[in-house]
């Protein structure tokens, strides 16, 4: 059995950088607040809870006066900067470059069109801590679709008037494919649309690459955590072209059984899977 780590994968530039920025940190100071989780990635994250980072929630704010509160590449909204000033915490902005030029994109865009009555539309997972973070940029009155389904809903209901100037833009881990889908479907209704592909050219990029090295491989072992949204839309990808896919959180969930003695198994992994992760499990799979 052979067994290869696809190259491309391992966390992106966004999500390193706070891990980086994390653990410097804690070196020198011991003790440091993440505001919501750092990486959806619960091995990572008991790595780091293990160095001194703790994860508090927007209610802890009040009660950390004084403390350091890293925010996480993921980005936040306005709100979240007036309360970290009233609560009197400091704050180390890891919010990523790439999320921080959509934040202002998206602001600027909604300034020119709420005047005319005109919606934003984000394409993304409602709820999600990016996709937060861009709704707050528009006081939170961007549209946020979620998909396909999602998006016919909202038209018949008049959720989305297509009367009006409309922009799109995408959260940054969301299938390119599926927003050029999306795209298309909501200018096919609105000749005006004003769209933007805002998928970070990592996650685009990702996609090609991992498409390709899922459809080498006869066994695919995709390592992420729950919780990672990009992960679920990688994972389907290399399922798309895979069917021997699985997805784990670490080694010792993969299933028994499932390997035969010629194949050649591909380790990969979301945005949010750090490198360490993958080549635990491609060691693990070379013992078996
Ligand atoms: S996926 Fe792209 S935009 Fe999102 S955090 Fe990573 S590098 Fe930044």
């Amino acid at each position: 059995m052979r067994v290869l780590t696809d190259e491309h994968s391992g966390c992106c530039n966004g999500v390193g950088r706070a891990i980086s920025v994390a653990e410097n940190y804690l070196k020198e100071h011991g003790t440091l607040y993440s505001l919501g989780a750092i990486v959806h990635n619960d091995a990572e994250i008991r790595r780091l809870a293990g160095l001194g980072l703790r994860t508090a929630g927007y209610d802890d704010l009040p009660s950390l006066r004084g403390s350091t509160v890293l925010i996480r590449a993921h980005g936040e909204p306005p709100s979240t900067y007036k309360l970290a000033e009233r609560s009197g915490v400091r704050l180390i902005d890891c919010t990523c470059p790439v999320v921080l030029a959509l934040q202002k994109k998206i602001a600027a865009k909604y300034a020119g069109l709420s005047s005319a009555g005109g919606t934003v539309i984000i394409f993304g997972k409602r709820g999600h801590a990016e996709v937060n973070g861009l709704v707050g940029q528009t006081d939170g009155r961007a549209v946020v679709v979620e998909n396909m389904a999602d998006l016919e809903d909202k038209l018949s209901s008049r959720v989305i008037d297509v009367s009006r100037p409309l922009a799109l833009f995408s959260q940054t881990t969301k299938d390119p494919e599926e927003f050029v889908a999306l795209a298309a479907r909501l200018r096919e209704e609105c000749p005006s649309l004003e769209v933007y592909d805002t998928v970070c050219r990592h996650v685009s990029s990702r996609h090609r690459a991992l498409r390709e090295f899922a459809a080498s491989c006869s066994v695919i072992i995709f390592v992420c955590g729950r919780e990672s949204s990009n992960g679920k839309v990688l994972f389907d990808l290399c399922r798309s072209v895979n069917p021997r896919s699985y997805k784990v959180e670490s080694a010792d969930e993969i299933p028994d059984g499932i390997f035969r003695p010629d194949d050649t198994v591909g380790i990969c992994g979301a945005t949010s899977t750090i490198r360490w992760q993958l080549d635990k499990v491609a060691e693990a799979v070379s013992k078996l």
